[in-house]
């Protein structure tokens, strides 16, 4: 099949059949030779990736514009492997493309055999579809969007050393080769300080009787001691006094210009590298300067790597700062590869480069989601059991050196991480031992944290003692303050806490600082009952500060908290008319929630539009979009969608938004073609599948609804159940019985425990029951059919069904178990014997039904009895009124009209 040459690529995701013949013939285990880490768990979660051979998009790895879009979605263009060997593997000169295609035919080699394949679970397939699709449109996010900062979950990356280097060798014939060498070994073996401290003695003892070289040579090691501690500015002064030595030596001169960028000086650094690169056009030292240099000076990620010749950019340094520049600029997939590079490439210690992608991969999990929901997605969970692996890796590396001081900060990422999985106390226990190895600021209110959210108190007091000795500003001094306030609080000494946020007032704090004391203040005197004392204090508010949001925002969450709600909104209308440029987002962003509490979708959509950025697809612009659409504005929604669309290629909620927005205006045309387009890339998204069909279904148009449905052979149990029904029920309008029938009843069985499941099932086996013909029941016991017999004087009522797993306590009985087979073929009437509770029994055939028909006089018992308090009560009273004969009118559904956005779920 030969595609068009013109053809845009697109990132499409592998469909759904490709993904049950790639993960049957994985064998459960990575593909990467050697590797045994599985490809499901044990609850059948993916926790490995699906990843492209040749890269799905330009810039991508190996990716062949040769090649096409349905190819590189094909089986044959997917591997899974574990997240590591995945990462490991975007090195394209270690892992091109040949390669990988002998890794994975020598992989699934020893799978092909059918007996010796794993079989998937249709529910785990739907899973590991969704996932993929969420990851591809998480990377977009993580890498343009700007808007996640968790607070003290974020890690202190900024200590990421900028720059890596080698040892500067000594002359053989120097009189000083032994002692120098000894020193720089140290190095090698991370005894920075130690080196430190000898090079220093060294300097002072030996320093008149060293020639100019030996002098170049020992302030560059020392600097290079220094800036693998994080102390860049000694480094920076020592690289540049060093050259005064040596001015014409080229390591001399790249090192000099590696201070002068670490320093800022960008005219002498740039003078100084374009010295050097005369000299020696491919001089490593001095590209990494340059990268640096024309990163301070402003240029892109794009713009920096072309001014890099190509055959240099693996070496270990240049691929290295690479990454260093990638990750500040939030292009953490570019960093990651870089890193991976780097890692591959370096000679010496590698437990830098190990931890600087544990601490990248740390970056790119949504911390927002968990202190929202206490808990993260799995591809999160998978980045986050990566994250320890490397930090163990690269702590075990460094463990017994003098590093361990410097890096203590990976023990307090590993923690973060082991947070994520929820294992406070190991989290608890490697805080513990940072900040043992240092104590300082930052380690001790991460401890004072950790402590407190793993109940040790006493740990947490000596945290929050070491806050307040080394905290070294102001904004320390306070963070301690407050912290301790805040715990007497927390902890019942409330008065305490009070007084103590009441001294830090009256101290008189800078103006920041008092708002938040004052704000602070309102909200513990309003919970604990001092209604008057918080009202009092909002007037001193109002008083001082009558042009701040912040006044009115305080003033407005008071008023809701007492109940008064017409007051606060006038407080919120108030601060609205105050928003300006110049307010600052998290207080607009504030403002908007109560908004949309109110359900003031317009007002919500008016200050959201202020504060997010279109272009990027965030959590801002989905709130803002979501605020568009429940608002009503329908073009302004449009033009976002399309934007973003246009940006980042289909997002589902962004096309489904959008194919809404269309809908509104009547314009089926475009609402078609949007999901369409989405379809193309994700062809088996049923919740899109399930839009589409709707619109067809306005439109009446049963050839169209057949085609879509064509290839729909069970229903994704990832989507709420009023999208599995409303899906079911389309197989019904394109008469297509059975599928219906076998829909219908399995969305039913999924949701069996909850009543709301009933009560759909009932609404649309009446609705379709009114065009259905009668439908005979079975005279024999077959697969899928209810049976009821009595045996040793009770009546019990069987489903054959051949499911993993059966519900027994449902009644579900598998047609190979030893009741089950002796059913099937039998008649009312027939009596017949077979093992019941290990004895012998006599069972005779009460009545036959087919499951579906059994399901619908259950759901109806169900609701009657054990979900009477939560079903629906006005049809619950008309089926007891109507006593037998159903008020069939009573049941109609709602389905069209009652079809929402998935986001209102
Ligand atoms: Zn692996």
């Amino acid at each position: 099949m030969e595609m068009s040459a013109k053809e845009t690529p697109l990132r499409l995701s592998p469909t759904k059949d490709s993904l049950n013949r790639l993960f049957a013939v994985s064998g459960n285990v990575c593909a990467f030779p050697g590797c045994d880490h599985p490809v499901f768990d044990e609850d059948f979660e993916l926790v490995a990736q699906v990843c492209h051979i040749e890269s799905a998009m330009p810039g991508g790895e190996r990716f062949n514009k040769k090649s096409n879009n349905e190819a590189r979605r094909k089986q044959e263009n997917l591997m899974v492997m574990c997240l590591r060997h995945h990462v490991k593997t975007n090195n394209v000169l270690a892992y091109p493309t040949k390669k990988l295609r002998e890794m994975k035919r020598d992989h699934e080699a020893q799978f092909l055999e059918k007996s010796k394949q794993i079989p998937i679970p249709p529910m785990a397939i739907d899973k590991a579809y969704d996932e993929i699709k969420r990851i591809s449109e998480e990377i977009l996010i993580t890498v343009k969007g700007t808007d996640s900062k968790v607070d003290y979950l974020i890690a202190q990356n900024e200590r990421l050393a900028a720059y890596v280097t080698t040892n500067i060798p000594v002359a053989d014939n120097s009189p000083f080769k032994s002692e120098i060498d000894t020193i720089v070994s140290l190095r090698d073996n991370f005894n920075q300080q130690n080196a430190i401290d000898l090079f220093e003695k060294f300097r002072e003892k030996n320093w008149d009787k060293l020639s100019p070289n030996e002098k170049f040579r020992t302030l560059a090691n020392l600097g290079i001691c220094y800036m693998e501690t994080n102390r860049d500015k000694a480094a920076a002064d020592l690289f540049i006094d060093a050259l005064t030595y040596e001015p014409e030596l080229l390591k001399a001169q790249s090192l000099a210009s590696l201070g002068y960028t670490m320093k800022g000086d960008i005219i002498n650094s740039e003078l100084m590298i374009e010295k050097t690169l005369r000299a020696d056009p491919q001089n490593v030292d001095a590209y990494q300067a340059m990268i640096h240099m024309l990163s301070i000076k402003g240029l892109s990620f794009e713009e920096i790597v072309p001014r890099i010749p190509e055959s240099i950019r693996q070496q270990q340094e240049i691929a290295y700062a690479l990454a260093f520049v990638a990750r500040e600029r939030g292009l953490l997939n570019d960093a990651l590869t870089w890193l991976q590079i780097a890692l591959e490439n370096a000679q010496g210690q590698k437990a830098d480069l190990t931890a600087g992608i544990a601490n990248i991969l740390l970056e790119t999990i949504n911390g927002e989601s968990f202190v929202l929901n206490g808990t993260i997605d799995q591809p999160s969970k998978n980045k986050a059991n990566l994250v320890i692996q490397y930090y163990d890796e690269a702590w075990n590396a460094i463990s017994a050196s003098s590093l361990r001081p410097s890096r203590s900060w990976w023990l307090v990422n590993r923690a973060v991480a082991k947070k994520f999985l929820g294992d406070r106390k190991a989290a608890y226990e490697d805080i513990l031992e940072a900040w043992e190895l240092n104590g300082d600021f930052w380690t001790s209110r991460h401890l004072a944290v950790a402590a407190l959210e793993y109940g040790q108190k006493v740990k947490m007091w000596e945290a929050l003692d070491k806050m307040g000795v080394t905290a070294v500003n102001e904004d320390e001094k306070r963070q301690t303050l407050l912290f301790i306030a805040e715990i007497d609080v927390a902890e019942g000494r409330r008065e305490k806490g009070i007084a103590a946020l009441e001294a830090l007032l009256e101290d008189g704090l800078e103006e920041k600082a008092t708002d938040y004391v004052r704000n602070k203040l309102v909200e513990l005197y309003s919970t604990g009952g001092k209604i008057e004392t918080a009202e009092a204090l909002i007037d001193q508010l109002v008083k001082d500060r009558p042009e701040e949001v912040r006044t009115y925002l305080t003033q407005a969450q008071f008023l809701i908290f007492i109940g008064r709600k017409d007051e606060a909104k006038k407080s919120m209308e108030k601060a609205r008319t105050l928003v300006n440029a110049a307010t600052p987002a998290p207080e607009i962003h504030e403002l908007a929630e109560l908004f949309q509490s109110f359900n003031e979708a317009k007002q919500v959509a008016e200050l959201i539009e202020m504060i997010a950025d279109v272009k990027v697809y965030s959590r801002i612009t989905r709130q803002l979009l979501m605020a568009y659409y429940e608002a009503g504005e329908n073009s302004k929604l449009i033009k976002a969608c399309e934007d973003l669309l246009a940006a980042y290629g289909p997002i589902d909620m962004v096309t489904e938004l959008l194919s809404w927005a269309y809908e509104g205006l009547d314009d089926f045309e475009n609402a078609i073609a949007v999901l369409t387009d989405y379809l193309a890339k994700y062809p088996d998204d049923q919740l899109i599948q399930s839009r589409l069909a709707f619109i067809y279904y306005r439109q009446r148009d049963r050839e169209k609804l057949k085609a879509l449905l064509s290839t729909v052979d069970h229903i994704d149990q990832t989507l709420p159940l009023e999208v599995q029904f409303k899906l079911a029920r389309m197989f019904d309008y394109i008469q297509d019985h059975e599928r219906f029938v076998k829909f219908a009843y399995e969305v039913r069985r999924n949701f069996y425990e909850e009543a709301r499941a009933h009560d759909a099932f009932l609404s649309l086996s009446v609705e379709t029951r009114q065009e259905e013909s009668e439908t005979k029941a079975p005279v024999t016991v077959t697969l899928n059919s209810a049976v009821s017999v009595s045996v040793n004087e009770t009546n019990i009522t069987y489903i054959i069904e051949d499911k993993e797993p059966l519900f027994a306590s449902r009644g579900e009985l598998s047609p190979d178990s030893p009741i089950g087979s002796a059913l099937l073929g039998k008649s009312v009437g027939d009596v017949f014997t077979a093992d019941r509770d290990g004895q012998s029994q006599e069972f005779k055939v009460l009545h036959v039904a087919e499951k579906f028909s059994y399901a619908f006089s259950e759901s109806i018992q169900l609701l009657t009895t054990k979900f009477a308090a939560e079903a629906k009560t006005k049809k619950i009273n008309l089926v007891q009124k109507a006593d037998g004969q159903l008020d069939l009118e009573a049941f109609f559904c709602t389905l069209e009209k009652g079809t929402k956005c998935r986001s209102v779920y």
